[in-house]
């Protein structure tokens, strides 16, 4: 019997949810299977018993400067403006506590070392980098006047190498720079954590958006469903129910649990979500405040500032405790561990997957990569518009 569709997806996240309907409206027949009972992937979002919404896989807030991911995705939402600012949380030398922006920028300068002297070293950054500029935590460190450095040391021991070491078991350091660049030293009274020109959160959230996007009559989407258990990779190709299926395969998946971790695990982090519902209007004041110095967890949102639903006396917060995957049932890879090791471990999967007709890994999982939403809808809109050709 002949499969009676033409590309098979795997995983109903951004990467294939995205590339699915792009494929569907170019005349192809999907077919999506997706393991969780639900589609979205990690941007999930639902109500919870308290009848708040929250992000069960952990706050997501999108934004990106791409306009042309933004206009495609607003053909399946429309979108509530927010621009996500974030506070650190820090104990101060009274024995109170102390919150300042981050990224840490102009205003945090003044909370911490007091107006004057804040607005003094401020100046005196713009003068060493520009106004307006970001500086990462890592270069700032390498700057040998005495005042900079003595900053940097400062900035590094509140804001970074306590949240680091809890999110990572790693210092700045130690970990690809790139992922300390996402939150650079700002010299900016900005204070939003994101400049972006598009940022906001889907008007009914995002589990309505991608139902939406996957409602098309050349799509079929089944819920629940391992696609290992119905997919087999081999050189010749790959074979889905036991037949040969000659189509474009899409695999958002992990890289190695593809091939049964032929070569070894890909290490990521995992990460333990604490939701709690408190009787009260509001929790924190911010959507995102970050404990940058004490704590197990990393951070605290409330999601109710994300999503500007109004519910009196309840509030829905989730704290975020991070370590190793192991591998197990009930954890789910959420961080990519990015460095030469790890890639090297990667590129071995990836040449596997290369050699296979037909066979394109896409997503955070299945190019074990660091990306927002944004970057990878745009990457599976560019893969689904070159099989489209
Ligand atoms: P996923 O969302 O992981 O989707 C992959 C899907 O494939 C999953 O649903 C999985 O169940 C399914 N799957 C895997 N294997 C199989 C199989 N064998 N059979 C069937 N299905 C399978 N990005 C932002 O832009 N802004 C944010 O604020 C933000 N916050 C984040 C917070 C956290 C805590 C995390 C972890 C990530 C955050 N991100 C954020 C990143 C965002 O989650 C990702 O960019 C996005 O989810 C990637 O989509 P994806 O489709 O590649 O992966
Ligand atoms: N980071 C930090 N302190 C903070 C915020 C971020 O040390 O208050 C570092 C930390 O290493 C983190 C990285 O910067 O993993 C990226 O932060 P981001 O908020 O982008 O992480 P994500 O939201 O993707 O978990």
């Amino acid at each position: 019997m002949q499969n009676p569709f033409d590309v098979l997806v795997v995983g109903a996240g951004y990467a294939g949810s995205v590339c699915a309907r792009c494929l569907a409206e170019g005349g192809k027949r999907v077919r999506v299977l997706e393991r969780r009972p639900h589609v979205a992937g990690n941007a999930y979002d639902r109500l919870d018993e308290a009848g708040v919404l929250i992000h069960q896989y952990g706050p997501h807030i999108f934004h990106t400067n791409d306009q042309k991911v933004y206009d495609w995705l607003s053909r399946f939402t429309q979108w509530r403006d927010y621009q996500h600012r974030v506070v650190a949380d820090i104990p101060d030398e009274q024995g109170g506590r102390l919150r300042y922006p981050v990224p840490f920028n102009l205003t945090s300068l003044e909370t911490a070392f007091g107006a004057e002297e804040g607005k003094r070293l401020g100046e005196k950054l713009m003068a060493a980098y520009g106004a307006e500029k970001k500086v990462t935590i890592l270069e700032l460190r390498q700057n040998s006047d005495p005042e900079i450095s003595a900053l940097a040391d400062y900035v590094y021991e509140h804001v970074f190498v306590h949240y680091t070491m809890k999110q990572w078991g790693q210092k700045p350091e130690d970990i690809d720079p790139n992922t300390t660049a996402r939150v650079p030293v700002f010299l900016s009274r900005d204070d939003r954590y994101f400049q972006d020109t598009y940022q906001g959160m889907p008007l009914k959230g995002y589990t309505p958006m991608f139902e939406k996007m996957l409602c098309h009559p050349n799509l079929t989407v089944e819920l629940g469903v391992d696609a290992l258990e119905r997919l087999k990779v081999t050189e010749g190709g790959v074979t889905v129910d036991g037949e040969n299926f000659p189509g474009a395969v899409i695999y958002t998946g992990q890289a190695d649990e593809l091939f049964t971790f032929r070569y070894g695990p890909l290490p990521y982090r995992t990460l333990d979500f604490r939701f709690e519902t408190l009787p009260q209007d509001d929790f924190q004041g911010y959507g995102t405040v970050n404990y940058t110095v004490d704590q197990d967890y990393t951070r605290i949102t409330e999601f109710k500032h994300l999503t500007g639903q109004t519910l009196p006396g309840k509030t829905t917060i989730v704290k975020e405790y991070s370590k190793a995957y192991g591998g197990i049932l009930e954890e789910v890879p959420y961080y990519a561990i990015i460095n030469p090791e790890n890639n090297a471990l990667y590129a071995k999967y990836k040449a596997l997957a290369d050699a296979i007709p037909n066979l394109h890994l896409l997503g955070r999982l299945a190019e074990y990569k660091y990306y927002n939403m944004d970057a990878i809808a745009g990457r599976a809109l560019a893969l689904a518009e070159e099989l489209n050709k």
